[in-house]
């Protein structure tokens, strides 16, 4: 088990150093900024809707390596996916991050997002983790498109 703990911690803190989709999209159909004043994260999230499908998705923002690299972890997991399962990703790791720590978790199908289940053991940074997601469940809640003269 401190394997896997090791694990996870590494993959968070490559996330951190070198963050997946940190940039602002050209052309984005969908948006929604997110703060945990806990903490002090920030972030803004872009998204590219093609139909239902995540044709691109990019993050702003600052704070602490978990918020970041939940960020980083989540534009990677949800791109090329419809919103749809976007959705069900979204409720996956919602679960996994508000379960007990140090309860059995259905990880199948989570991948490195996983990861993310260690904040567990510190519950003041589980918001930390679960921001990014609330925040992509905003944007892809918004029926709000931007203005365009074309
Ligand atoms: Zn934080």
């Amino acid at each position: 088990m401190a394997d896997l703990t090791d694990l996870y911690q590494q993959i968070i803190v490559e996330h951190n150093r070198s963050p997946r989709n940190f940039k602002k999209l050209p052309h984005p159909t969908r948006e929604a900024e997110g703060a945990n004043p806990l903490c002090g994260d920030q972030i803004k999230l872009e998204v590219e809707l093609d139909g239902d499908r995540i044709k691109d998705i990019g993050f702003q923002g600052s704070g602490c390596a978990i918020s970041q690299a939940s960020a980083s972890l989540l534009t990677g997991a949800v791109q090329g996916k419809t919103t749809g399962e976007a959705q069900a990703l979204f409720r996956a790791v919602h679960a996994m991050l508000t379960s007990a720590p140090g309860a059995a978790v259905d990880t199948a199908g989570l991948g490195k997002l996983a990861a993310l289940g260690g904040v567990r053991q510190f519950p003041v940074r589980v918001k930390c983790a679960s921001l990014p997601w609330h925040t992509l469940r905003a944007a892809l809640g918004s029926t709000a498109e931007p203005v365009t003269t074309e």
